[in-house]
């Protein structure tokens, strides 16, 4: 796995809206993954990964990438709140990470 900041750009199908009962499907999906909730935070090995990571989760409502707009640590433990947000349809939500560093 790369690194680097992607940024996947299609030219020909942009994001779009889909129906509120399939977003909302998509959203219970994504709060049982990992990282969808506080008791669920998705385990990475460093900091660094953690913008990438969220800037890779997709937008339940449109499938557009999410923008990291802030991290908090208010929960100790190493785990991370990261508040992102949808510049196409300004979905917001908060994904979860905990830094499980090698030690
Ligand atoms: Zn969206």
């Amino acid at each position: 796995m790369s690194r680097s900041k992607t940024r996947f750009q299609s030219a020909d199908q942009g994001p779009y809206l889909v129906s509120d009962e399939l977003a909302r499907a998509r959203r219970q999906l994504l709060e049982l993954s990992p990282g969808g909730t506080r008791q669920r935070p998705l385990e990475v090995s460093s900091a660094a990964v953690i913008e990438p990571k969220a800037e890779g989760t997709l937008c339940p409502r449109c499938s557009d990438h999410f923008e990291v707009e802030g991290h908090e640590a208010p929960f100790g433990q190493g785990v991370r709140e990261v508040k992102v947000h949808c510049r196409f349809c300004d979905e917001r939500r908060s994904l979860w990470f905990r830094i499980n560093a090698p030690s």
